[in-house]
């Protein structure tokens, strides 16, 4: 099996030339316990190879800032990155009362000639005061674009004087697009700024504060995940401070530091501010995933299991039973259905790992599974973080250091017991995607589309998850292929309830009738049938 692999990935590299096929054969790994072997990750990605990956202002803007909701965010820069990032990812956001929500809109500056001549300085303060006058938002944020860094406009400047004459934050990103090398070195520089300038600043009174509070990290509520999720949390009984940033609120994100512990979905895009934040405040995390019954079910025992009360302990054993009771015929008929077919999974940053034990749930494998901008800690867990190199294009990216704060900082639980806990819990850890995987299956990073043709065309997946540049591609194969990122507008795919829609929509995905109607019946046998005498056709019938 393993030989088959090889020749699979061989025959793949054999289409490149020399200096691409060392290049990409550093990102295959084919998966066997038996060795140790490196992947290569976070690398700059090749010219002309069609890769599936975006910019570091999708990574900053689209990702980790543009979610919350009493923001304006100002795109600065030509039309087209607001245009295109404008209500493309779907994570929802509702208005509160007496508050306010731009989830809806896109803003920008929308740069001109003139502007890259002559500076975009003024136009962008032009822009803050007529959001300040017709919006009245809460705070502003403004995204740099690839032009801005290279024309020199000085953003921070001009949102530090916003800040004072409206008496708003007003947060600049310095998220050009050519910087790093992926979405990833976005959602780094907005970790970096939301630690800076929200996080810390809004202290929630003693008084008002509760029991068994918590933050989700790295959870952008596409299609509803982080409301599924908080609906179970809220049963069991705790309190949901602060999430970041799926349905947050500009002041949510200040008052995150009040919280007992930071619970991690997507490690990728948040890992910065939960290490932040625990050297300035001392507030531990855990890594959780709340994709599949059985991931679900044990992070919320991990959870109980860090607050270690009897209560919570009951309470998290019952919800868990009467959840898993509810959906369980449900997800038996689904698994009738799917066992069998094998899947690939090419998404972002954490969902190709996420996705794998309810993939397992319905009776799927996974044969191959790949990251778009995951870095090595993604693939082979932490433990490697002190052995990456780092190469000019991380360099970039300002690494920012925070310090104990002396008034705020206070230990949530005993160190003893945090040391004890982090040999049983994911505590400040991460054990990547790679760990998981079966023997004799095969990870990709940054997954190219010549790759995603050969592979598919080699292993024969039923399921191809991955994103709207790949599903009509895929599908065009004659193979299902599902939108990871977009959930094809459907969701929420987390929790037990996100799981019976996973399984449904995947079950009518791999069983849609016209996958049998891809091939013409005149190209399977013939459709006419007669007689051929000397002088051509006697009879046709
Ligand atoms: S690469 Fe540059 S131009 Fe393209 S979306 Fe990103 S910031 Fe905009």
């Amino acid at each position: 099996m393993k030989d088959d692999l090889n020749k699979v990935v061989d025959k793949i590299l054999d289409k490149y030339p020399a200096k691409v096929m060392k290049n990409r054969k550093e990102h295959i790994l084919i998966k066997d316990s038996n060795e140790n072997k490196e992947i290569s990750a976070n690398t700059r990605t090749l010219p002309g190879i069609i890769t599936n990956r975006g910019c570091a202002y999708a990574g900053c803007k689209g990702v980790v800032i543009g979610p919350i909701v009493d923001m304006v965010h100002i795109t600065h820069g030509p039309v087209g990155c607001a245009y295109y990032t404008w209500s493309t990812r779907r994570n929802k956001g509702r208005t509160r009362e007496g508050s306010k929500n731009f989830i809806n809109y896109s803003f920008t500056t929308d740069m001109q000639e003139s502007d890259i001549v002559f500076g975009g300085d003024k136009k962008l303060a032009q822009a803050i005061k007529e959001a300040v006058e017709i919006f009245n938002p809460k705070a502003i944020s403004i995204a740099a674009t690839c032009p801005v860094g290279l024309i020199g406009d000085d953003i921070q400047a001009v949102a530090k004087k916003a800040q004072k004459e409206y008496g708003i934050p007003v947060l600049s990103f310095s998220c050009e697009g050519y910087k790093g090398v992926s979405q990833s070195a976005g959602h780094h520089i907005a970790n970096n700024n939301l630690m800076r300038e929200v996080i810390g600043t809004v202290d929630i009174p003693v008084e008002d504060q509760k029991q068994f509070m918590i933050n989700i990290l790295g959870e952008y509520n596409i299609g509803g995940d982080e409301w599924e999720i908080k609906r179970v949390l809220n049963k069991i009984g705790y309190t949901v401070n602060t999430t970041m940033t799926g349905d947050a609120e500009y002041e949510d994100i200040a008052k995150a530091h009040n919280s007992d512990l930071n619970i991690i979905q997507c490690h990728r895009s948040i890992n910065y501010i939960a290490e932040m934040i625990e050297i300035k405040y001392g507030m531990p995390w855990m890594k959780v995933n709340f994709i599949g019954i059985e991931n679900m079910s044990q992070t919320l025992r991990n959870m109980a299991k860090f607050f270690d009360n009897e209560e919570l302990y009951a309470r998290t054993e019952t919800v868990i039973t009467e959840e898993v009771e509810a959906i369980k015929d449900e997800m038996k008929h689904y698994k009738n259905m799917c066992k069998g077919k094998t899947a690939m999974l090419f998404v972002g940053g954490s969902r190709a790992h996420h996705y794998q034990g309810l993939l397992k749930e319905i009776g799927m494998d996974t044969i191959m599974a790949g990251y778009e901008f995951g870095h090595r800690d993604d693939y082979e867990g932490r433990d490697v973080i002190p052995y990456i190199k780092l190469d000019a294009d991380t360099r970039n990216i300002e690494e920012i250091k925070v310090e104990k704060d002396e008034k705020k900082y206070r230990l949530r639980i005993p160190i003893e017991r945090l040391e004890q806990l982090k040999k049983e819990l994911p505590i400040n850890d991460y054990p990547g995607l790679v760990v998981d995987m079966k023997d004799q299956t095969i990870v990709i990073d940054d997954l190219n589309h010549l790759e995603t043709e050969m592979v598919i065309k080699a292993l024969k997946p039923s399921f191809f998850g991955s994103g709207v540049k790949d599903k009509y591609i895929v599908q065009k194969m004659g193979i299902y292929s599902k939108q990871m990122h977009s959930y094809d507008y459907s969701g929420p795919y987390a929790g037990f309830r996100g799981a019976v829609n996973f399984a449904r929509d995947t079950a009518a995905g791999i069983h849609t009738p016209a996958w049998s109607y891809t091939i013409p019946p005149w190209k399977k046998e013939p459709i006419l049938k007669g007689k051929i005498n000397t002088e051509g056709v006697e009879e046709v019938c």
